[in-house]
């Protein structure tokens, strides 16, 4: 099964993303993660792409489309995948559809997380993660049991998002609305747009999506 998250930064993308690749075996593709890894590993691409994140923009479409195209055809998405961040704008829509029709697929179900904006800032803002094994957590919503140590592997180091500041998540939901938002008819249009309620906890909205795609299968 191939499916897509949708939603603005914040709704929960990623968070529900991992959910599915630990319960059905799909592969996350993320886009963000991706371009933050070249940004790591400071390649061109990556030095190029961190001055655009930054600003909250959106990186440019060719990009993207061949950072997808590279992964979607490797067996281990043979299973299905789980697009977060991608696509994000209608070209990137079209291309995603142009290159599974290729080889014989298709998306299965697009997801789309309905958020409440004016809770997504603090919800950015707070975030951050374990610098050893990835586990996010929240300030004020999901702090470690012990300040300072990751409840899973012990870390005492965390990291936040350069993006993720009042200033950039606001620029982020302008570009979501101009340039992502426009997809969600494309999608709907072809009958795969289904939605759930991205204010709930994470457990719920992950039954949400589960029912779901109970129903596709
Ligand atoms: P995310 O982790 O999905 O919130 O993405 C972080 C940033 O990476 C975005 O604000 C964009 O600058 C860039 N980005 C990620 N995915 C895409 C995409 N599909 N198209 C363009 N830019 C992207």
């Amino acid at each position: 099964m191939n499916l897509i998250l949708l939603g603005p930064p914040g709704a929960g993308k990623g968070t529900q993303a991992k959910r599915l690749v630990d319960k059905r075996g799909l592969v996350q593709l993320s886009t963000g993660d991706m371009l933050r890894a070249e940004v790591i590993q400071g390649t061109t691409l990556g030095r190029e792409a961190k001055r655009v994140m930054d600003a909250g923009q959106l990186v440019s479409d060719q990009i993207l489309i061949d950072m997808i195209a590279d992964r979607i055809d490797d067996p281990s998405c043979r299973n299905g995948v789980v697009l977060d961040g991608f696509p994000r704008t209608e070209a990137q829509a079209e291309a995603l559809s142009q290159m599974l029709k290729k080889h014989g697929k298709k998306i299965d179900v697009v997801i789309e997380l309905v958020v409440d904006e004016k809770a997504l800032i603090e919800r950015i803002t707070g975030r951050f993660s374990c610098k050893i094994c990835g586990t996010g957590y929240h300030d004020l919503f999901q702090p470690p049991k012990l300040a300072g140590r990751c409840d899973v592997c012990g870390s005492e180091e965390f990291v936040r998002r350069a993006d993720d500041n009042e200033a950039t998540v606001k620029a982020r939901l302008l570009a979501y609305h101009a340039q992502t938002a426009p997809i969600l008819p494309y999608y709907r249009a072809r009958g795969l747009l289904k939605q759930v309620d991205g204010m709930a906890p994470p457990d719920q909205v992950a039954l949400q999506i589960d029912s779901i795609l109970t129903g596709v299968n």
